[in-house]
């Protein structure tokens, strides 16, 4: 569950980046945060993540009021989230075995564990043949897929995208939305930014933005 309570968020006594923000997505939805370009995306995602802080408001992710962890606490919280970030690169002098492998080794796996759980995770976002090539290699959508194999090696159950489709045609954009969506039958909370409407019908919630406001909210009702 995450559930966000009046919360905004301003930079640097600027502007509002996001104003009196309140929702709650239950576990296992297919969440589109939709909004066009500055409406407050990033922030939000990353506010998820702790590496951004509200201004206002509270963030409570699985029962845990986020906006209260000390700085210590937030690499743990950040290690129970799969995270699709803007800025957030695979390492291109590794190939992407060794890149998806990453998060296991840092939480202290076994090599052998992590060679084992990394190629099952490259095999569910359909690129097992692509272990042992570089990052720059692959196709802008082939790099995303892996990005989301090292996103979901360490079995997260929240995985947060931020406009994991942007620069992808609509082929490959599919197929990163498929790999997405392929762990939600599993019970993992997918939250997907995107600025293209043209996948809105495939989530189960919809939030948009705009201008750091909350303009829009729906959910399916099956
Ligand atoms: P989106 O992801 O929807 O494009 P962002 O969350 O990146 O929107 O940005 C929302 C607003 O906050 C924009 O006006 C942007 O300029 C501002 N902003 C984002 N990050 C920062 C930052 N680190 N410092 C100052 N302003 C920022
Ligand atoms: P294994 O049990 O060998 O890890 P799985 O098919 O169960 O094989 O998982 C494949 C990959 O998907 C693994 O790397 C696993 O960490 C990852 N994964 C991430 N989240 C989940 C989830 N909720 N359920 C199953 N697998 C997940």
């Amino acid at each position: 569950m995450i559930e966000f309570e009046n919360v905004s968020k301003q930079y640097n006594r600027g502007g509002y980046a996001l104003q009196d923000i309140s929702f709650s997505i239950p576990d296992g939805e297919l969440v589109f945060l939709a909004g066009p370009s500055g409406a407050g995306k990033s922030t939000l995602l990353k506010m998820i993540a702790g590496i951004e802080k509200p201004s206002s408001g509270r963030i409570i992710v699985n029962g845990q009021d986020i906006t209260r962890l000390r700085a210590g606490s937030i690499p743990y919280l950040r290690r129970k989230l799969g995270l699709i970030l803007q800025d957030q690169h695979l390492l291109n002098d590794r190939n992407v075995l060794s890149n998806v492998m990453l998060p296991l080794i840092v939480t202290g796996a076994s090599a052998t564990e992590a060679d084992g759980r990394a190629r099952a995770a490259l095999e569910k976002v359909g690129l097992a043949d692509k272990a042992g090539a570089y990052p720059l290699e692959l196709s802008g959508g082939e790099q995303q897929r892996i990005a989301i194999a090292r996103a979901i090696v360490n079995r997260p159950k929240i995985i947060l995208a931020d406009e994991p489709t942007a620069f992808l045609d609509r082929d490959n954009a599919n197929k990163v939305l498929n790999a997405l969506k392929a762990f939600r039958s599993a019970g993992v909370t997918c939250l997907i930014s995107s600025h293209d409407e043209q996948f809105l019908d495939q989530a189960s919630r919809v939030i948009y933005l705009q201008q750091g406001r909350l303009t829009d909210h729906w959910h399916d009702a099956a």
